[in-house]
């Protein structure tokens, strides 16, 4: 069987999770946290670190590999995504080489084109990308077979970016009616109100001279954001907590000592709460549901238990209970990690086939459904095709690589060897994931179904929910005047019902590329949002005025696909490549 596991890529963290016996877990690093802190940072080596050994590392300036090339932000993404994968395997003890990845709300074809680039370069093949919400109402909702249908509002709340979504939860579906994500507002601003708040305390202090270098300002904000972080999580169980920050952490002869009330952080928090409940709002009028018609607000994300948002939502949305049964911070990767397990078909990539989950490869052009094997770089730490004998990256010798790899496989717990694909470790005796059915646990009858199941084999109770997805923006060309020719809005079903049609001109006799630009937001004006741009590639020998037919559609993951033809010739070759940079 071929494991998937289920990421939540949170903008400042992510959490794995698989089904293990039925039940979504998550799994844990070394460190023994579910929580991969989304950072990067360099050893005094200069070698990259990522997660948990970045924290703490110097950050500032760019990130090179060891013989002085800097990392693209798309190889930054596939090492974080490596260690990931790593942290996985360790979990599991076996190879995990597909994944649903939920992705924020915000995220527009640039972010959605570069992660595919770093998870196939990584080695992970991507069954599915799911907006963050939808993995929340996957999480929630399955668990509740036989109840009726329900109208919930998901408020998301990240570190660093917030949400929110209207979902219509049937029996064995999720539908999203509006959706919204910011990714500037998240919950990381709060902690930042209070270091704000510490600094003002400092400067305050008379005698006190503050370092007013950037490097010194910013090794103080680093080491007040532990002590704010701590506050905000106790004044979300709290009415007060008491914040002493010692001179000797901020290198500094004064020190911090206060009471910091749930009141007064509320009134720090204040305007950054109300842009985030104004959103909430913004959705859930978008969604045309009446705030009486929301049966129940969900929310997930480590930054949404702060009082003041719960008593505002539930102000907002009178009838609507506050939902407790999913874990805010892994909540999503369960999500995701269900969606992996239940997933019949998978899509393949080059040719749109819908093949059964258990093929590796296509039935129809043999492109492989599942994570090519990789190499790291003992050098830059790139992950490489493991047939390569050096680093495509740096020419770093991959032979060293070759060889640990070559050694037998050991249990993640106790380092014993083990043989492939035995069932438990013959030193400790643990379960090493073989054998595992890899699918949820019925809600009905409690057996663990294997992956792929639609329906429990056991009772007959459906297991795959159909999950649905909604664009976030709207994409479209310039009118010649220069105001936004919306193709495909906002809020439109995923995959695109029917593909938006428009035709190109060529301008000059034997033209054989083209360039049209493409817009991606919600400004009138197309230069205002984000850019991208289609380029064609034409046959030889075209008079000027040729028309080339081009169908734009998004796809089931939110990607825009594009095919163009010549108008009355459709066997001419046209090739269509789409740039988002980032
Ligand atoms: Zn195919
Ligand atoms: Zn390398
Ligand atoms: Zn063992
Ligand atoms: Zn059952």
């Amino acid at each position: 069987m071929l494991r998937a596991v289920g990421i939540d890529l949170g903008t400042t963290k992510a959490v794995i999770a698989a089904l293990r016996r039925g039940e979504p877990l998550a799994l844990a690093g070394v460190d023994g946290s579910p929580i991969v802190p989304a950072v990067m940072g360099r050893s005094p080596e200069g070698r990259v670190l990522v997660g948990h050994a970045a924290a703490g590392a110097p950050r500032e300036g760019e990130l090179c590999t060891p013989d002085g090339q800097p990392y693209t932000a798309v190889e930054r993404m596939a090492l974080f995504l490596a260690l990931l994968k790593r942290q996985a395997e360790q979990a599991l003890g076996e190879p995990v080489r597909r994944a649903v990845l939920a992705i924020p709300v915000y995220f527009g074809q640039a972010q959605i084109a570069s992660l595919l680039e770093a998870a196939q370069m990584a080695g992970l093949f991507v069954l599915r990308l799911v907006q963050s919400p939808l993995a929340a109402g996957v999480a929630y909702g399955l668990g509740r077979p036989g109840a009726r249908p329900q109208t919930i509002l998901v408020f998301d709340l990240g570190g660093g970016c917030l949400d929110v979504a209207v979902l219509r939860l049937f029996h064995g579906a999720v539908v999203p009616l509006a959706l919204c994500g910011d990714g500037w507002l998240g919950g990381n601003e709060f902690s930042d109100a209070i270091v704000a708040h510490l600094i003002r305390q400092l400067q305050a202090q008379r005698e006190l001279v503050l370092d007013e270098t950037a490097a010194a300002r910013q090794r103080l904000r680093r080491e007040l954001r532990v002590y704010a972080e701590q506050a905000k999580v106790a004044l979300s169980i709290l009415e007060q907590t008491s914040l002493h920050v010692p001179g000797e952490v901020l290198g500094l002869p004064g020190e911090i000592g206060e009471v910091l009330t749930r009141a007064a952080f509320e009134g720090l928090i204040g305007p950054r709460a109300e842009d985030a409940l104004a959103l909430a709002r913004e959705v859930a009028e978008a969604s045309g549901v009446p705030p009486e018609g929301i049966d129940g607000v969900l929310l997930a994300g480590g930054s949404s238990q702060v009082p003041l948002i719960e008593t505002a939502l539930e102000r907002q949305f009178p009838r609507a209970a506050l939902l407790r049964g999913l874990n805010p911070v892994l909540g999503v990767a369960q999500g995701a990690a269900l969606l992996a397990g239940t997933l019949e078909w998978v899509e393949c990539p080059n040719c749109s086939l819908a093949n059964p989950i258990e093929r590796e490869a296509c039935q129809r052009c043999r492109a492989a459904l599942a994570g090519e094997e990789r190499l790291f770089c003992p050098e830059c730490d790139l992950p490489n095709d493991a047939r390569r004998p050096i680093c495509w990256k740096c020419g770093a010798s991959l032979r060293q690589a070759r060889e640990v790899r070559r050694e037998a496989p050991t249990c993640p717990v106790c380092g014993a060897a083990v043989q492939a694909g035995a069932a438990s470790c013959p030193a400790c005796l643990r379960p090493l994931g073989k054998g595992d059915a890899g699918g949820p646990r019925c809600p009905a009858c409690g057996r663990a179904a294997p992956a792929g199941a639609s329906s429990c084999p056991a009772c007959g109770t459906l297991l795959a929910p159909f999950v649905g997805g909604m664009a976030s923006h709207s994409l479209g060309l310039a009118f010649p005047d220069g105001r936004m020719d919306v193709l495909l809005p906002r809020g439109q079903a995923l995959p695109s019902p029917r593909p938006a049609l428009r035709e190109v001109r060529t301008l000059a006799d034997g033209q054989t590329e083209l360039e049209v630009p493409l817009y991606e937001g919600e400004h009138p004006w197309a230069r205002e949002n984000a850019r991208g741009a289609l380029h064609l590639h034409l046959p030889e020998g075209l008079p000027s005025g040729t028309i080339v037919e081009v169908a734009f559609a998004l796809d089931r993951d939110g990607r825009l696909r594009v095919g163009a033809s010549l108008k009355g010739d459709a066997s001419a070759d046209v090739e269509a490549i789409l740039h988002w940079p980032v």
